[in-house]
This record gives C-alpha cells, structure tokens and sequence, in this order.
C-alpha cells in the first residue's frame, strides 16, 4: 500500500494548480498587475499571461470572469485595446511616451450563487 502524503508543513513543489489559486486569491483581493501578481505566486513575470488564460478558462465554466484593464498610455491617454495581449505594452504608439499604465486584472464572481439561503 503507497503511503499517502499528508498536508504538513514540508513545501511541496509548486504546482500550476497552486500557483493558479494563489493568481486567483490575489486577484479576488482587487485589481493586480501582471507585476503584482508574479511577487503574489512567485513565479516569472512573462508566466504571468499564460496562466492567466488558463484561470480565465477555468472562471469561464464557473460564471465568473477575469476582467482586463487595458494598459493605458499616461501622456496621451492612448488605451491599448488589443484584449488578446496580456502583456504590458513596451511604448505607445502614438506619441512614443514609455509612461505606460500596465493592464491590471481582476476577477468577477456570479454574483447570485444558488447557495439557499
Ligand atoms: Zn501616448
């Protein structure tokens, strides 16, 4: 009979599903950057958008959502608008500023969960 490893508290190696519900525990505490949330689940900030989409797959089946700020530029208000990219935008295009507001995200729950109250 295997031995069943038990929750102590030897860190386990870190798991996609852990570092997910450590994305989705810092997300549900407000809006986070992609910055934010690599120091919240300790990982890469470029691994950052691939899990997001993986969370935002896994909200979908439940009702919620992952909501997208888009980066903004902070010189000439420019928003960058392309959802598909997750990532923080280098420079605008518009008038080159590098002061860019990163995207930041959050996550929205069903709001009425059949929980019977
Ligand atoms: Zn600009």
């Amino acid at each position: 009979m295997k031995a069943k490893y038990k929750k102590g508290p030897i860190l386990l190696p870190e798991t996609h599903e852990t570092i997910r519900q450590e994305l989705i525990d810092g997300l549900l505490l407000g809006p986070c950057s992609a910055r934010d949330l690599s120091a919240i689940a300790r990982i890469p900030e470029r691994d950052v958008p691939h899990h997001l989409e993986h969370i935002q797959k896994s909200l979908a089946t439940s009702g919620g959502r992952l909501i997208i700020m888009p980066a903004e530029c902070k010189k000439c208000g420019f928003v960058f608008t392309k959802r598909e990219k997750l990532r923080r935008p280098g420079k605008c295009p518009v008038c080159s500023g590098e002061s860019i507001q990163e995207p930041l995200f959050t996550i929205e729950l069903p709001v009425s969960r059949s929980k019977g109250q």
